[in-house]
Parts: C-alpha cells; sequence; structure tokens
C-alpha cells in the first residue's frame, strides 16, 4: 500500500488520512497500556479483535438509529471512518459501581447503580483525564448545554442497546467509555459516536461466574487478555474465521 499521511497516533490506534476528504483510516495496534500507559504490553491479535468488535457495535448502533463515524472495515487492522471533530471527552456510563467510582465512593465492586450515571472525563492523558462537572463543561465550552443534553441522551441510548447485546450472550455490561464526535454540515453540527467501542473500553462480566472479559484482566493480571476477548467475540457470532491460535495458545493471524 502506498505510504498514507499520519494523522495521529493514540495508545491503541492509529490515524491516517483517508483515500476521499472527511475521512479517515483507523488502524488498530496490538498496544495495550494501563494506568495511563504507566503499563504497557503487545497482545498478540488484540487490534484484529477491536477492528471486528468495534465494526459489530459501530454496525449494530446505525441499525438502531443511531449515528457512528464508521463507513466501512478495510481488512484485518482497518476501518473507514468519518473525519470528525473530537468532543474532548470522555463520555462514560456505569451500570454497576466499579473502577474509580467504587473506589472514590467506597463501593462494593459490582454493587447495581440505582439508574444508569452518565460522567464525563477532560480528555488530555498529561492531566490523566480528570472526572469533570457538566459546569466546567460549559464554562470552559468544551460543549454547549443543548449539545451536553444531547451527548447524555445519545450515550444512554448506547447503553440500553449495549446492555441488551451482551445481555442476550451472558455478559453484564458494568461501564464503558465512549467518544462523541462533531460532524458540522451546514453550520450546524451533528454528533456522532467515534473512536471505538470494545473491550478495551467497556467492563465486561460473565453473568453466570462473575468472569471479567475486558481490559481488566489486563490492568489486573487476571490471566490472558487475547483468550478473554476471544470469548467476548465468540459469543458474540464475530470471531474471523482467520484468526486461530497455536499450540502455545498464541493468537496467530
Ligand atoms: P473508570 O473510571 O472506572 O476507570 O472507567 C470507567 C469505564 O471507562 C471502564 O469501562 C474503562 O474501561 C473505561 N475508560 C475510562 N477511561 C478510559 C481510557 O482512557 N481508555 C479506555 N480505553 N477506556 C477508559
Amino acid at each position: 500500500m502506498a505510504r498514507r499521511k499520519k494523522i495521529y497516533e493514540g495508545k491503541a490506534k492509529i490515524l491516517y488520512e483517508g483515500p476521499e476528504p472527511g475521512t479517515l483510516v483507523q488502524y488498530f495496534k496490538d498496544d495495550a497500556t494501563a494506568f495511563n500507559a504507566q503499563k504497557k504490553a503487545v497482545i498478540e491479535g488484540k487490534g484484529v479483535l477491536n477492528n471486528r468488535l468495534s465494526e459489530f457495535f459501530m454496525l449494530g448502533l446505525q441499525g438502531v438509529g443511531i449515528p457512528t463515524h464508521f463507513i466501512k472495515r478495510l481488512n484485518m487492522r482497518e476501518q473507514l471512518v468519518r473525519q470528525v471533530e473530537i468532543v474532548p471527552l470522555e463520555v462514560i456510563v456505569r451500570n454497576f459501581a466499579a473502577g474509580s467510582m467504587a473506589k472514590r465512593l467506597g463501593l462494593e465492586e459490582g454493587m447495581p447503580l440505582p439508574r444508569p450515571i452518565v460522567e464525563f472525563s477532560y480528555k488530555n492523558d498529561a492531566l490523566g483525564d480528570p472526572l469533570v462537572p457538566e459546569e466546567y463543561i460549559i464554562a470552559f465550552g468544551w460543549a454547549q448545554q443543548q449539545e451536553l443534553d444531547d451527548i447524555v441522551a445519545l450515550a444512554l441510548r448506547v447503553n440500553d442497546f449495549l446492555s441488551g447485546v451482551f445481555h442476550g450472550v451472558g455478559i453484564r455490561l458494568i461501564d464503558f467509555k465512549i467518544e462523541m464526535g462533531r460532524i458540522w454540515e451546514n453550520d450546524f453540527p451533528r454528533l456522532v459516536i467515534a473512536d471505538e467501542i470494545s473491550p478495551d473500553s467497556c467492563r465486561l462480566w460473565d453473568i453466570e461466574t462473575g468472569r471479567k472479559l475486558d481490559k481488566d484482566v489486563f490492568r489486573q493480571d487476571l490471566g490472558s487478555l487475547s483468550d478473554a476477548y476471544t470469548e467476548v467475540a465468540r459469543r458474540l457470532g464475530v470471531l474471523p474465521s482467520n484468526v486461530t491460535h497455536n499450540a502455545n495458545g498464541t493468537m496467530i493471524n
């Protein structure tokens, strides 16, 4: 393939200039990071699985009328997406207490929340993506009030969809993080789901056993991350046919 212009490289993905104006190619790396990149590893095959899983969820969302940046998958590790203006927020939806919320409030992990809770972090690696109240978002102009209301409504629709899909395959959606972007049409910003939706950015627990099937497996050294992601992909029926395991259980593709 001809050399392409790299637009941005993050911890788990690279964005290249796309073939048409207004498009980008999103490449999924095998790199795993946690604790603001203080812990790092290369998990063979992770990028392939997340490319497939993100495609699956983005298409599913589009199917229920939720707009996303996804256009089409190009190959094992790349997908074509719409170029968007990223809203500088991590939008987190929680159904059960876990992670930073459980720690902050002294809650038992897995405790059901009275209702889904949407919270925001300011996207800034140097600051460790700090939790911010809505007041900051409006005051600093990261989003307008009406847009923020739309972001919350969209995040809750995504939560309903994902919770249902995971429940159907015996997985509890504890929480997740999404990012949103703006596509400008006649000076009017339209919100779409951007970035990725994968076990890198969700907490997923097996309903029967409580087994963790997400990036906490890596964060907490609970075993093989690729086995956990493969299990999620297998249950959802999106395991690529040409991903196999060698005798050591390592994914080869
Ligand atoms: P917590 O705030 O409890 O650490 O994370 C809440 C949820 O958002 C978890 O599902 C976690 O995986 C996801 N999340 C929060 N921050 C990030 C991030 O910077 N990157 C990714 N991939 N996921 C995140």
